[in-house]
């Protein structure tokens, strides 16, 4: 088996600009980019213009700036992998990290394997129907693109990403309905008073949406009364998923110090994780900013860190 000195799984904007260091650093990065695991690229791939990543003063779509952040690392000699990672065993070392179709030991790994939004299987929402045409999972990605300028939207879920999402698309929407299937808000207190005095959101407690129609994009909503069963039409411009996310950590099988939502633990300011030569960075490890340009930067961070611990223990001249 082929052994490197750095491996990385995952190929978001953190995977990717962990690559690009890397391989700068002339450490000869092996990255897994996934195959059946999600879209690689990762979430990027689902959005369309990404007008907040700095650089592009026109906006750019989420899969060609994922292209393009592979072709730079590929550029700099990264050796990319269209495999999923079937195991890892982080408790000897050199790590081992077996591919659907090639395996490795590796000195030190950074994973970067992201978050998934969950979704819920509304009809009207999957794929193939309203999936990224009014209906996504950021508001703070999506928000601003013009289908939702002055519609009603809809945000459900009650927690701080439900309000925070709320009150961004206000600066948007003709009104933003936050969707609560319980009657008293999840959200910390300063944030659902933001909500609840907020003069363009209402808050529809105990409510679901049982439908989503529209034609070539959203144009309504059905929301179902969770108490007595009754429904009623909205129109609408937009649904956001706001019900929060799941890092991809199920592979890793506990081997890295989790918190209780499965997010790998690190340092503070720092990529490093309770295993030494072992470094996280982007969403898999972010339960808070998880935005391309914080991936980014924390794959950075990865790369940085790992050759500096593959100097110290003498891995590298
Ligand atoms: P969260 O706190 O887990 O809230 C998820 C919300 O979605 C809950 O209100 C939940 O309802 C609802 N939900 C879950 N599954 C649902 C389903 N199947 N159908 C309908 N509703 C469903 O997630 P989050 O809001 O993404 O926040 C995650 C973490 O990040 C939290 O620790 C939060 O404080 C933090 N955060 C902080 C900020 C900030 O401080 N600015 C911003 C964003 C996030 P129930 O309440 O009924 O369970």
């Amino acid at each position: 088996m082929e052994k490197r000195k750095v491996v990385i799984i995952g190929s978001g904007p953190a995977g990717y600009t962990a690559a690009i260091y890397a391989a700068r650093a002339n450490l000869k990065p092996v990255l897994f980019e996934g195959f059946m695991s999600g879209p690689a690229g990762g979430q990027l791939m689902t959005t369309t213009d990404v007008e907040n990543f700095p650089g592009f003063p026109d906006g750019i779509l989420g899969p060609t700036m994922m292209e393009n952040f592979k072709k730079q690392a590929v550029k700099f000699d990264t050796k990319v992998l269209t495999e999923d990672v079937k195991s890892i065993d982080l408790t000897k070392h050199p790590f081992e990290i077996i591919g659907s179709k090639s395996s490795f030991y590796a000195h030190s790994v950074i994973i970067a394997t992201g978050a998934t939004a969950k979704r819920l299987d509304i009809p009207g929402s999957r794929d193939g129907e309203f999936w990224q045409k009014g209906v996504t999972a950021c508001a703070i990605c999506d928000g601003a693109a013009p289908i939702f300028r002055d519609k009603n939207l809809f945000v459900i879920g009650g927690g701080d990403s439900a309000v925070e999402e709320a009150v961004f698309l206000t600066k948007y929407a003709k009104k933003v309905f936050i969707v609560h299937r319980r009657d008293e808000l999840r959200a910390s207190k300063i944030m659902a008073e933001r909500a609840l005095n907020h003069p363009k959101i209402e808050i529809l407690w105990n409510n679901i949406i049982a439908e989503i129609y529209g034609d070539d994009i959203v144009k309504g909503v059905v929301l179902k009364d969770s108490q007595n069963g009754n429904t009623m039409k909205y129109d609408a411009g937009g649904v956001f998923f706001a019900i929060g996310h799941l890092p991809n950590t199920a592979f890793l099988n506990n081997q890295l110090k989790l918190d209780s939502d499965k997010y790998i633990v690190t340092g503070d300011n720092s990529s490093k994780t309770n295993v030494e030569g072992v470094f996280a960075a982007g969403d898999v490890k972010d339960r808070i900013y998880r935005q391309a340009i914080t991936a980014a930067g924390s794959g950075c961070m990865a790369a940085i860190d790992a050759e500096r611990w593959l100097s110290e223990k003498g891995y590298i001249d």
